[in-house]
């Protein structure tokens, strides 16, 4: 059979003289002495519109390494009409075809483009090696070929035919265009939410976040590499306030693929609800937004591994993942044991220039979210509920730097324990051994996200609960280990409640979501 073999792309360790390592510091040094000139590309074409923004390094705010032309109503409006004129020829493709092309790029990401593309995520979105390695590399590469076999998947699985009639099920594209709107913190995430539509035969206006622009414009000119035709995709970076009313107002709108936050998601909602008289179809929304990731640490858990998986989900990424461990619940008979290790892991956190290799955490992604980060430390200085046991300083002065931080509250409802703060802050709040049962209610009723959480026991009856208890509060949920770094084809990735529709990146379910089916029925 055609069936196509899944497997992950295996993580490059980077050790210090490999190949890879001296590949990609050239990279990172190439990239820093260049200004990329970035289009928006419509139909194959660049456009420089001269209405321009500029790509810093977080870790060195004065330092621009690119600038990018930003689309306005001209451009959204051009990029409309060639992405339905490409749709004839692309959904008529075979979807072996289409299919060739995504594994012809996961090739080149994997081998040629892999430098590039972890250099620009690092130094434009601040991630350490290891951070990009798993996004830029592995996650990106993951998502083509992972989506390449569900597509083989869902198009043999076919209905049953009867005496005298055979039946056929297609699985065709949604009729208009897709609209994909790409976050900052994962370059995988955008290549996915523009390629999952596409590669199920639909075309897509893209605009990724704009302190992101550097890394999607290296994904789009991969796509191009590996053959997409024009028009398919049209990169079209700018201001949602300048061009997202002219596509929602579209008749042929036909769906959304967003990765952001939970208000900007509502408000596309809003927005689909009020013009939904002018569209010719229900268009889809498939969206993953916030998390107040939780962590529990029962009596039963490992010291080592609750710390390690607190460290690592807390922090990794200066905590800007959706899926971020952001509040802990840890029970009093170990907190003495688990604040004793934890404080020993946080003391000997590297925090740096991501160019560095042996620092382990870089700085946050811009201003905006520096001074919000910054105002829920500067909260806690202020509240007699709660205090820092480590970190909170920050300084901006080169970059965006904030130190690991961690709050404890004997308030379970204090603000940091329930809001997104999309930074390196950690608060824990320390419960009773006996009132386990409690806490796990009170940590499902604490949050309106549905993300991921983890549980550290080593007691079965314990981790069963957790599992009963919890079962609306994590679309992703761990046992023994942190709340990040969901793999490809292993723990498909999203959340329900207000961290979306948990339509499950890089799965069939997602897929899915942008076809259209037509059942056949033929009378023989
Ligand atoms: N999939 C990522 C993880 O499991 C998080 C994605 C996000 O931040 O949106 O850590």
């Amino acid at each position: 059979s055609k069936e196509l073999k899944f497997k992950n792309e295996k993580v490059l360790k980077y050790l210090p003289e490999s190949p890879e390592r001296k590949e990609l510091e050239a990279e990172l040094i190439n990239l820093k002495n260049s200004l990329v000139d970035i289009p928006v590309i419509i139909n194959g074409k660049e456009i420089r519109t001269g209405n321009k923004g500029q790509c810093i390094l977080p870790h060195n705010k004065n330092k621009v390494i690119g600038e990018y032309h930003k689309a306005g109503k001209k451009e959204v409006e051009m990029a409309i009409e060639a992405a339905l004129k490409a749709k004839a020829n692309w959904e008529s493709l075979h979807w072996e075809s289409r299919v060739a092309i995504f594994m012809k790029a996961a090739e080149l990401a994997s081998g040629k483009w892999r430098a590039k593309l972890n250099a620009a995520t690092m130094l434009c979105q601040g991630k350490t090696y290891k951070q990009a390695e798993i996004d830029s590399a592995c996650e990106l590469i993951d998502f083509m070929r992972y989506n390449a076999s569900c597509l083989h998947q869902i198009y043999s699985e076919q209905p049953i035919s009867s005496d005298g009639i055979w039946n056929r099920t297609e699985y065709r594209p949604l009729e208009g265009f897709i609209f994909a709107v790409s976050p900052f913190n994962f370059t995988a995430i955008g290549s996915n939410l523009v390629g999952a539509p596409v590669i199920a035969g639909n075309t897509a206006l893209w605009k990724p976040a704009a302190v992101a622009v550097y890394s999607a414009y290296l994904v789009f000119k991969l796509f191009q590499e590996a053959g997409i035709p024009d028009g398919v995709i049209n990169f079209i970076p700018g201001n949602s306030q300048d061009i997202g009313d002219l596509i929602l107002t579209n008749e042929n709108l036909s769906g959304i693929h967003f990765t952001g936050s939970t208000k900007v998601f509502q408000d596309m909602w809003r927005s689909v609800g009020t013009n939904i008289d002018k569209y010719k179809t229900f268009p889809r929304l498939v969206g993953e937004t916030g998390g107040k990731n939780f962590v529990i640490g029962h009596a039963s858990a490992n010291i080592e591994a609750l710390s390690r998986g607190l460290l690592e989900g807390a922090f990794e990424y200066q905590g800007q993942k959706c899926s971020a461990a952001s509040r802990a619940y840890i029970a009093s008979s170990i907190w003495t044991e688990v604040k004793e290790n934890l404080l020993e892991k946080v003391r000997n956190v590297k925090i740096g220039d991501v160019e560095d290799f042996n620092n382990f955490m870089g700085a946050v992604i811009d201003k905006k979210a520096f001074e919000s980060i910054t105002s829920y430390i500067e909260f806690v200085k202020n509240s007699d509920e709660a205090e820092i046991i480590i970190g909170g300083k920050y300084d901006d002065s080169i970059g965006y730097f904030i130190e690991p931080t961690i709050v404890v509250t004997n308030n379970p409802h204090l603000r940091t324990m329930e809001e997104e703060i999309f930074g390196p802050v950690l608060t824990i709040y320390v419960y009773k051994d006996e009132d386990f049962a409690d806490t796990l209610r009170l940590c499902d009723s604490t949050s309106k996200y549905g993300l991921t959480g983890s549980i550290f026991a080593v007691d079965r009856y314990a981790i069963a609960q957790a599992e009963n208890e919890l079962v609306n509060a994590a679309g992703n949920f761990y046992i023994n280990d942190r709340p990040t770094g969901a793999v490809v084809g292993q723990q498909p990735f999203g959340g329900a409640r207000l961290s979306g529709t948990n339509d499950k990146a890089g799965s069939k379910i997602n897929l899915m979501r942008w076809m259209s089916i037509r059942a056949i029925k033929e009378k023989l």
